[in-house]
Parts: structure tokens; C-alpha cells; sequence
């Protein structure tokens, strides 16, 4: 099959097209994909760059995201047929262990991403579990599929499971151009919350308020939590998504109402923070981490991506051919929403 490939760690020029990739044989209770879309996430560029603690078996193809069709079964799969169209959640858990049983598959003993731990979807076939597929809808178009899982499982278990927001909170979402922020946003947004979004391109926020962004802010016009200070009456805002890490942790924590929560799902700027434990005891902060999401709601959120009442956010879609171009866009931060990869 073809499919691109890194055969070393580097910068978007170590992505290259195998013309002649082995075909993944589906186990018994896995399917193999046809896929037809795939999209970039900020993780496909880590495990290209190389992660110290993540040891691959070179060539290794990235990619969390498909969707396709189904191209082959397992000898145990009953509930899935070959000609299926269906998308992909890429967080495969044991299904066994203490985690698992209780739901919280993302803290499974075993917990593995496709593209990080696993071949991934920048192929024509990619082999799944059988449980981690859903049907799409027959209108539902390949693409927009496609774009979805990673970061609108990450944003709502994120915001809804894990920071609990609620109907009338504050909630300020840093980089409004990020994949995971174009989700947050219309999460929150539907949860009955007032949005709050930050980013150093009007054009950008323009986006994010079409999405349902209620208060905008260019930091490059005014320094970010100085101004939500001044927007909510030096109270605060209950919620700070805040994905970015090193460089904006500390205004991050001084955006907060007393009482309110940082919640982060990855730190793209750099993983060492500073914190004046001040904030944390005196001002009841708490600091919330998480990372993907259970079967349950990558279900629960597939639906409302189903309905109509979450979108897909496609910044725009390249031919596979063209995935060194796609995360050299990434890397320069000049999307918004997700870049996506169509595999014919
Ligand atoms: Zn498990």
C-alpha cells in the first residue's frame, strides 16, 4: 500500500511517500480501513520530531484521525461489514484493566494512540480494534469525519467531564486557531457558557466568533489576562483551557476567578511551568490535566458531531502526497481548525 513513512526524527522533510508499504492483516478482533481521510494533529508533529521516551520501530507511519471504509474483518468481528463507512477513535485501550473497567479508558495501564504507539492513518490501510469504529452517517463526508475525533474527544472530556463547566461560566480559550480550540469553543459554547478566546490574528478571531466566540482578544494588541481582568469586572473567568504550556501558564493562573479551574490537555510551547503556589492554596485554584477521552464520550460526542449541533473545523485538505506541505503548515501555526489529508 502506499503510505508516508519517517525512517528518521526530524523536521516535516522526514515525511516521504513508501509507494510499497506492507498491508496491515486485520487480528481477530480488528478491521482494516480503507482509509480515506486522515488529519494532521500538534501530536504527529512531536513523534516526528522524536520523543525521548517513545521508542519506535523505524520506518513508522504517523496519524491518529481516519475515516474510510471497511476493507477487511477479523475472524472474531460479527457487528462490522466490508463496504462500511465508519471513523476512527484513535485511543485504543485494554478494555481489561482496573481503568478501563471503571470507563476511564484515556488512564488505561495499556493506553496507546495510533501514529504514536501504533502504525497510524497517513496510509491507504490502517487496522483497528473493531470497538474503536463508528458508523458515520450516509451524508457524513469522509474529510469532515476525519477531522474530528482526536480533538473533539480531547475537548469535551476535557471541559465537560473533567472541568465540569456549566451553563453561565466564563470560559477563555487560549490560541483560538488550534484544532482542539475550534472544538472547545463550540463545547462551551453549547454548554451555555460565555466564551472568551485569545490570538494574535483578527482574522483568526473573526473565525473563532462565526464558531460562537463571545468576547475577543488580540494580545498582540493588549496583554491577554490583563484585559480579561478588566472584562470581567476584576472577578476572573471560572475556566482557562490552556494548551500552550511554558509561555502563557502564568498569565493562565492570573486570568482565574477565585475558585476556578486550568484545565490543560497538552503544552505545545513547552511542558515546564512556574508556579507561585500562592495562587493554587490562597486563591482555591485547581489544575486539571487530561488527555483524550473514553469510548463513552467519543460516542457522546460523535453524536452531536452527527447531528449537526458540533462542525468540523477544515482549515483545508491536501492529497496524501502533499503531508510534508500539510505539517509545515501546522508547524507555522497558519492554520485554523484542522488540516486534513484526502487518500485516493
Ligand atoms: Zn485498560
Amino acid at each position: 500500500m502506499k503510505a508516508v513513512v519517517i525512517r528518521t526524527y526530524g523536521g516535516p522533510e522526514v515525511l516521504e511517500i513508501d509507494p510499497s508499504h506492507p498491508d496491515p492483516v486485520p487480528g481477530p478482533d480488528q478491521v482494516v480501513l480503507r482509509v480515506r481521510a486522515a488529519s494532521i494533529n500538534r501530536l504527529d508533529l512531536l513523534v516526528r520530531a522524536g520523543i525521548p521516551t517513545l521508542k519506535l520501530t523505524l520506518p513508522h507511519i504517523l496519524g491518529a484521525d481516519a475515516a474510510g471504509e471497511i476493507a477487511s474483518v477479523g475472524s472474531d468481528v460479527v457487528d462490522l461489514e466490508v463496504g462500511e463507512r465508519v471513523v476512527v477513535n484513535p485511543g485504543i485501550s485494554c478494555g481489561e484493566c482496573e481503568y478501563c473497567t471503571m470507563g476511564d479508558d484515556p488512564l488505561c495501564v495499556d493506553y496507546r494512540i495510533l501514529g504514536e504507539h501504533l502504525p497510524g492513518t497517513y496510509a491507504e490501510h490502517v487496522a483497528v480494534p473493531s470497538r474503536n469504529v463508528a458508523r458515520l452517517p450516509s451524508d457524513f463526508a469522509f474529510e469532515a469525519a476525519a477531522a474530528a475525533p482526536l480533538v473533539f474527544m480531547t475537548a469535551w472530556r476535557l471541559l465537560v467531564t473533567r472541568a465540569r463547566i456549566r451553563p453561565g461560566e466564563d470560559v477563555l480559550i487560549l490560541g483560538a486557531g488550534a484544532g482542539v480550540s475550534t472544538a472547545a469553543i463550540q463545547i462551551a459554547k453549547l454548554a451555555g457558557c460565555t466564551v472568551f478566546v485569545t490570538s494574535s490574528s483578527e482574522a483568526k478571531l473573526q473565525k473563532a466568533k462565526a464558531l460562537g466566540a463571545d468576547v475577543l482578544i488580540n494580545y498582540k494588541e493588549v496583554p491577554w489576562s490583563k484585559a480579561v481582568w478588566e472584562l470581567t469586572g476584576k472577578r476572573g473567568v471560572d475556566v482557562v483551557l490552556d494548551h500552550v504550556g511554558s509561555a502563557t501558564f502564568k498569565d493562565s493562573v492570573r486570568s482565574l476567578r477565585k475558585g476556578g479551574r486550568l484545565v490543560s490537555p497538552g503544552a505545545t510551547s513547552g511542558p515546564l511551568v512556574e508556579l507561585d503556589m500562592r495562587y493554587i492554596f490562597w486563591r482555591q485554584l485547581s489544575l486539571i490535566g487530561s488527555t483524550m477521552s473514553s469510548m463513552r464520550e467519543f460516542e457522546e460526542v460523535m453524536k452531536l458531531l452527527f447531528m449537526g449541533r458540533l462542525k468540523s473545523v477544515v482549515d483545508r485538505t491536501l492529497p496524501l502526497e502533499e503531508a510534508r506541505k500539510a505539517h509545515e503548515v501546522v508547524e507555522r501555526g497558519d492554520h485554523f481548525g484542522k488540516v486534513v489529508l484526502r487518500i485516493s
